[in-house]
């Protein structure tokens, strides 16, 4: 998932269309705009699929303003109605205000029914709405900011909330930093993304990371700053920059490229392969692969193929055409690795599939020996903090060890990154949240891994 916001920018909405294209790669579910008109207005668009089928330019005209915030929607996210695309926007006496948000509340179904003991209705399933109400719980006359913080001190999880009135921005991220969020400038506006890439593709020039448990606000006095929390800690979500993130993105001011090109490195030291050519899994492995290939002193090679143009609508191939072989993501190709001993270095393993296919696919094209290396160390348990890392009893490596997992997947030899490497691939960074490979939660669940799964 992404949020994006505008402030103070001529047609703020085409600005978000372009800025929520960058960060496709964070979700292709759904996604949505809401701006903010002169006439203090607000105005919505937003549908199931990718921005560039929701949105054209007739439907971008018609969110006309300079304050607009935009939303993508994860694949992974647990309910896909149209409900739950966001962002969200609510009437309200006080004035209208839209939200959005990244992550997830891991105790939102407590206050979920908390709340609608004393009477509320939810539409949807969304964090985004949550908070609505919790900021609207009382009405007071108190400056809207005191309701944020005491609404954001109730939740616990992952977020990074974007909340717009009619004339102001607030940029909200959670206590434990899980989740990036960035401010970038344009003029005399601001942008506010969950990744710096689309900061660039905006033309906005990078000004700094709202820090956790920071709430920023812009509005016509610039940026001030407040903390919800005294209690923040920096535990970015390590799979942001194993997988998630563009290489063009720096997360938490270390860049992501930068970051994989490392861990491959640090994978040939640590699991060393003797083989003929090193390739990587387009797209997100490809940097990784760089950097265990210029360690290893191995050719860097591209021995598979990504198919760009095969999007969430294309039309699955029937069981038959799937035997026959048509692999429509991925191909090998076969003059390179033919007669070769490959090592292929994929970022994380989930569920198999993707490596058990590959190697397969490699083996037919004629490799010779296939060695799998994994930019991450092996994936135990599930994610709660809304990255679709799967459940538990789904994944690979929490079923079995190492050496069967080799041997499922049909590889030559299978070794992972150890989590200090992990982490100090990373230049600068201390910690970050590691959950997902060693179970140890940054935050009480409210619920059991147990519970988490059916
Ligand atoms: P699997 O086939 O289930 O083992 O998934 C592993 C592949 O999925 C890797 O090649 C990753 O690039 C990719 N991946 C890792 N994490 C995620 C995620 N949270 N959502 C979607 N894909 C992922
Ligand atoms: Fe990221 Fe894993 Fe932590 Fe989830 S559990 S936030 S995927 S590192």
């Amino acid at each position: 998932m992404s949020v994006l916001g505008v402030y103070g920018v001529k047609r703020a909405a085409s600005l978000i269309y372009y800025g929520l294209h960058a960060m496709q790669h964070r979700g292709q579910e759904g996604c949505g705009i809401v701006s903010v008109n002169e006439r203090g207005e607000m105005n919505r668009h937003r549908g199931k699929g990718l921005v560039s089928e929701i949105f054209n330019e007739q439907k971008i005209a018609e969110l006309d303003g300079e304050l607009a915030i935009g939303h993508v929607l994860y694949t992974g996210a647990a309910s896909r109605s149209m409900d739950n695309i966001q962002p969200l926007f609510f009437h309200h006496g006080s004035g209208d205000f839209a939200v959005a948000n990244n992550g997830n509340i891991v105790n939102a179904a407590k206050l979920r029914s908390w709340l609608e003991s004393k009477g509320s209705l939810f539409h949807s399933m969304t964090d985004s709405e949550l908070l609505a109400h919790l900021i609207k719980k009382e009405c007071s006359e108190e400056p809207r900011i005191y309701a944020i913080i005491e609404a954001l001190n109730l939740l616990e999880g992952a977020f990074a909330f974007l909340i717009m009135t009619k004339n102001r921005l607030y940029a909200c991220r959670d206590r434990h930093g899980l989740h990036p969020l960035s401010i970038g400038r344009i003029g005399e506006g601001y942008v506010v993304a969950s990744e710096s890439c689309a900061l660039d593709t905006m033309g906005a020039e990078f000004v700094r990371d709202v820090e956790p448990g920071e709430i920023v606000t812009i509005d016509h006095k610039g940026l001030r700053s407040s903390f919800y929390s005294q209690e923040r800690k920096c535990k970015m979500c390590a799979m942001e920059y194993i997988y998630f993130a563009r290489p063009d993105s720096d997360v938490d001011g270390c860049n992501v490229h930068a970051y994989r090109k490392e861990s491959g490195r640090r994978l040939f030291k640590e699991a060393p392969a003797d083989a003929d050519i090193v390739i990587g899994v387009p797209d997100s492995s490809l940097s990784a692969a760089q950097g265990y290939s210029e360690e290893s002193g191995m050719p860097y090679e591209m021995g598979l193929i990504k198919n760009k143009y095969v999007g969430r609508t294309f039309i699955q191939p029937s069981q038959d055409l799937r035997e026959k072989g048509v692999k429509m993501k991925l191909s090998a190709v076969r003059s390179i690795v033919n007669g070769k001993r490959v090592v292929m270095v994929d970022d994380s393993i989930v569920r198999g599939t993707t490596s058990r296919r590959i190697v397969n696919m490699l083996r037919e094209a004629g490799a010779t020996e296939v060695h799998v290396r994994i930019a991450s160390p092996t994936m135990t348990h599930p994610c709660f903090y809304g990255v679709d890392t799967s459940t538990l009893d789904e994944l690979l490596l929490a079923r079995m060890s190492v050496e069967e997992a080799c041997k499922a997947i049909g590889a030559d030899s299978l070794a992972f990154l150890s989590y200090d490497s992990t982490l100090k691939s990373a230049a600068g960074r201390t910690d970050m949240c590691l959950a997902c490979f060693d179970g140890n939660y940054p935050t009480a669940l409210f619920q059991s891994i147990e519970e988490a799964n059916k």
